[in-house]
């Protein structure tokens, strides 16, 4: 009898695992608590494996020799706590895929960032010709990939989720970004535990691999400072009086990593000093794994970013309109209202996942001019800025939002949707969030340019 393999969760990475590890001719068995897409249904069924949805029979689930479950699904969860107690060893689709990967791996996580970093460091090796794929977190999963072929590297976003379900997963570079609180729902509301899942990338990792990190990050130099770590270290540093190996000087990225270089945000498409740090760390990365200098300047030049992030959508009456709908906590709201120098309409609002505002009290103070709250409750913002902002309006209606933000911006100002808080109040995610917001912002400039479509 081939091994069983029970997989928790059908969406692209569950599914993605369930190929993988039908390829390698284990006993598959699919479950998800929830409706299974069609389009993954159809998969399954060609590929001949068995599933269930709407449910997880015990009896079913509890016979596997290991269990692969989606990083949604808490620990907490009924399934998960039975599976615990039965002791069959639970792992991540990304664990799994990277046992039958011959390719070399650029694992990249952090609260923030993961999304642009990962982005922009497969499109660095892909324009240099290395053969790359891309997944983790974006696009398919490793272990779909894996069933079409081998790659000689894999650049991988990985979410602490992940991270918690890897046991020899080691990647040839690891990059964090940052630490700050998130999702600590998921880990007890203790920042130790969800920093230790951050860090569980380098786990296993040996001396002659890299170790890319932002050292002025508090929770991570500190963690730096007390743990023995195994791999190279590449700190990144804004701070242009670091003696980091990558740093900004104040006016260039600056790069010791054997032929000293630098490189101007003005010749990268990127914008904002959050993505310096994301600039700086891809770049590491990807000279580390041997990209030409060359190839790497010109592929900055090429490089567009994921849409939801500091994405520029239109100019109104000289009003520049930003969707940063991807915001969805206040370390980078705070990166956005620092990316700017010019006036600033600011649109938040939505779920609150526990923000503290005092840590960007000043930048509002210095350059908000007016907030339009959109969301369903919006009491704790409006008290928040209150002593600070003169101008504070609020809607639950996208068109109105950016009509009320033109009508308080002057030439020159940005009105920015940047909202601090996730979506589901209002939106379907914060995809949706930002897709209303761009289909609104270009009608209204449709209205006021009387073109007429
Ligand atoms: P993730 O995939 O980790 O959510 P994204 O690249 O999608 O990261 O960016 C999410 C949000 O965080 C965006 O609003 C973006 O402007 C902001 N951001 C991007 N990079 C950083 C960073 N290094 N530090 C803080 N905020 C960042």
């Amino acid at each position: 009898m081939n091994e069983r393999i029970v997989i928790l969760g059908a969406g692209e990475s569950g599914t993605g695992a369930a190929l993988l590890a039908k390829v390698k001719t284990f006993d598959v068995f699919v479950s998800d608590q929830a409706a299974i897409k069609e389009k993954y249904k159809a998969e399954l069924t060609y590929y001949n494996i068995a599933f269930e949805e709407g449910q997880h029979t015990a009896e079913k689930i509890l016979n596997a020799k290991l269990i692969i479950k989606s990083p949604g699904i808490p620990e907490q969860s009924e399934i998960i706590r039975k599976i615990n107690a039965s002791g069959i060893p639970v792992v991540d689709e990304i664990e799994f895929a990277s046992r039958y990967t011959t390719g070399k791996i650029i694992a990249i996580t952090g609260t923030n960032g993961k999304t642009t970093t990962t982005l922009l460091t497969f499109h660095l090796m892909k324009v240099a010709g290395f053969d790359v794929a891309l997944a983790g977190n974006v696009g398919f999963s490793m272990a779909r990939q894996l069933v079409q072929k081998q790659f000689d590297w894999f650049v991988l976003e990985v979410s602490s989720f992940q991270l918690d379900g890897t046991k020899t997963f080691k990647p040839q570079i690891a990059v964090l970004l940052n630490v700050t609180p998130d999702h600590l729902d998921r880990y007890d509301y203790s920042m130790q535990n969800y920093t230790d899942s951050k860090f569980k990338v380098i786990q296993n990792m040996g001396a002659d691999q890299h170790f890319i990190y932002y050292e002025d990050d508090s929770i991570i130099a500190d963690e730096v400072s007390r743990r023995t770590l195994v791999p190279k270290r590449i700190p990144v540093s804004l701070r242009p009086s670091s003696t980091a190996p990558v740093h900004f000087d104040g006016e260039q990225m600056c790069f010791q990593l054997g032929e000293p270089f630098k490189i101007a945000q003005s010749d990268t498409t990127l914008t904002g000093p959050h993505n310096l740090i994301n600039t700086m760390a891809a770049v590491s990365a990807v000279y580390t794994a041997g990209v030409p200098l060359d190839s790497i300047r010109s592929g900055l030049k090429s490089f567009k970013n994921a849409p939801h992030r500091l994405e520029s959508v239109a100019i109104i009456n000289g009003v520049e309109f930003v969707n940063d709908s991807k915001a969805t906590n206040i370390d980078s709201v705070a990166y956005a209202l620092r990316s700017f120098d010019k006036p600033l309409v600011w649109i938040a609002g939505g779920i609150d996942k526990g923000n503290d505002y005092s840590i960007i009290m000043d930048d509002v103070k210095r350059k908000v001019k007016a907030l339009i709250c959109l969301g369903k409750n919006n009491e704790k913002l409006k008290k928040s800025f209150g002593a600070v902002l003169k101008q504070i309006d609020e809607t639950q209606n996208m068109k109105e939002v950016v009509h009320k933000a033109l009508l308080v911006a002057e030439p020159g100002d940005v009105v920015l949707l940047s909202p601090a808080c996730a979506s589901f109040d209002l939106f379907k995610n914060y995809e949706d969030r930002g897709d209303q917001f761009k289909r609104a912002v270009l009608a209204l400039k449709d209205q006021v340019e009387g073109v007429h479509t």
